[in-house]
């Protein structure tokens, strides 16, 4: 993707396409936006979050079995036993920070409390399919096969996709957030926003081709090229999570892609972080090669002695993923160390920290302690 810088101009005609490519005219765009009612930030943080609750249904084909009426409030991990495993009166943290807390925190914000209902939405499906899809991973007891692994990493590309997409519309409102400044700070916010929407249009490109793999094999009921490592531990976790993202280093620390921003031939690996009958599972799965990035991610967590399995998943969590959550006493008793560790782990791959092998690596650090029962892949 080409990507060619905005050039903002004082004047226009009234009737030319806005040089911040809003797509308006000139004239209802910043023809005198210096003039125009400022935009509290807040107020567009309430727009974007309702905008992240305006649901569709990403079934691949709901010609044979048309979408119910309804589109479900459902949860990327199940609101019963994952979320209900890790929950305290009701609440978990999440590691998405608000604005409000980034602005008091100057941009150092720390888990927050959620209440279990509002966390990990995603009204992705309507509630037929959501039921018929993932009915097989959404009872009291799973068995971890290649194709309960297969619904799990459809589910967490569903939900990236549907983020990711969310997103994009998002830019839409926070192109207002230069209402009432002068001409250079509009130019200035609108550079900014322009270089994230080009970033966000090449994620929502590679999405999209990701999501149409699975779904592909979704319908085909193919599983060839489809791969899974799984692990169950002996006990609850005091986290849950399910997410999708580029593997870029190994739980050793060796590079394993490099990330350039104009090709989209990348492995992608997906990581869902649940819990059945009182034990946590933990599924890593992805299509293409069996020697590529994703399989070498996942067999160094294979690789990881089983009593450091616990701390392994704790980095590559916070490294990797902000749809985590996290038991509130549990992070109440970390050490104040390993929680700035954790913290500045979820900063990892943003213009404040870059990613490096180091984070990955073990250091030893212990976050808690727990055994494994099961290992499988396939
Ligand atoms: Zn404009
Ligand atoms: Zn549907």
């Amino acid at each position: 993707m080409k990507l060619d810088p905005i050039r903002p101009v004082e004047t226009m005609g009234p009737y030319e396409s806005c040089w911040c490519r809003s797509g308006k005219k000139y004239k209802w765009c910043h023809f005198r936006r210096e003039q125009q009612k400022p935009v509290n930030i807040f107020e567009i943080e309430a727009r974007m979050i309702a905008e992240l609750r305006d649901g569709y249904c990403s079934h691949p084909d709901p010609s044979a079995d048309p979408c119910s009426a309804t589109i479900t409030k459902a949860h990327t991990v199940q609101k019963k036993g994952g979320l209900a495993a890790i929950a305290e009166a009701g609440h978990v943290l999440t590691v998405k920070p608000s604005m409000k807390e980034m602005i008091e925190t100057d941009g150092n914000p720390r888990p927050r409390k959620v209440g279990v209902n509002n966390a990990s939405v995603f009204p992705g499906f309507c509630s037929k399919h959501d039921t018929m899809l993932f009915k097989p991973i959404e009872g009291k007891t799973l068995s971890l096969t290649k194709d309960t692994a297969f619904l799990f990493s459809y589910r967490a590309i569903a939900y990236e996709r549907f983020a990711k997409e969310a997103q994009l519309r998002n830019t839409d409102i926070q192109r207002e957030a230069d209402c009432g400044h002068p001409f250079w700070k509009q130019a200035m916010i609108q550079t900014h926003l322009a270089a994230i929407i080009d970033g966000i249009k090449i994620g929502m490109r590679d999405m999209d081709l990701w999501k149409g793999q699975l779904d592909e094999r979704l319908l085909s009921g193919e599983r060839q090229d489809f791969h899974y490592v799984a692990v169950r531990f002996d006990q609850v976790l005091p986290v849950v999570s399910c997410g999708a993202f580029h593997p870029e280093f190994d739980l050793q620390g060796r590079p394993l892609q490099q990330l350039g921003r104009e090709s989209v031939d990348f492995d992608h690996i997906t990581l869902t972080v649940t819990t059945f009958e009182s034990q946590t599972i933990v599924v890593f799965g992805w299509i293409g090669t069996d020697n590529g990035p994703a399989k070498a991610l996942a067999d160094s967590f294979a690789a990881v002695e089983d009593t450091r399995k616990a701390d392994a998943l704790v980095r590559l969590l916070f490294i990797h993923t902000d749809n985590l959550f996290l038991r509130p006493s549990w992070w109440e008793s970390l050490p104040e160390a390993s929680r700035k560790a954790l913290n500045e782990m979820t900063r990892s791959g943003t213009t404040m920290r870059s990613r490096s092998g180091g984070e990955m690596a073990d250091d030893a650090t212990s976050f808690l302690a727990a055994g494994v029962v099961e290992v499988v892949s396939g």
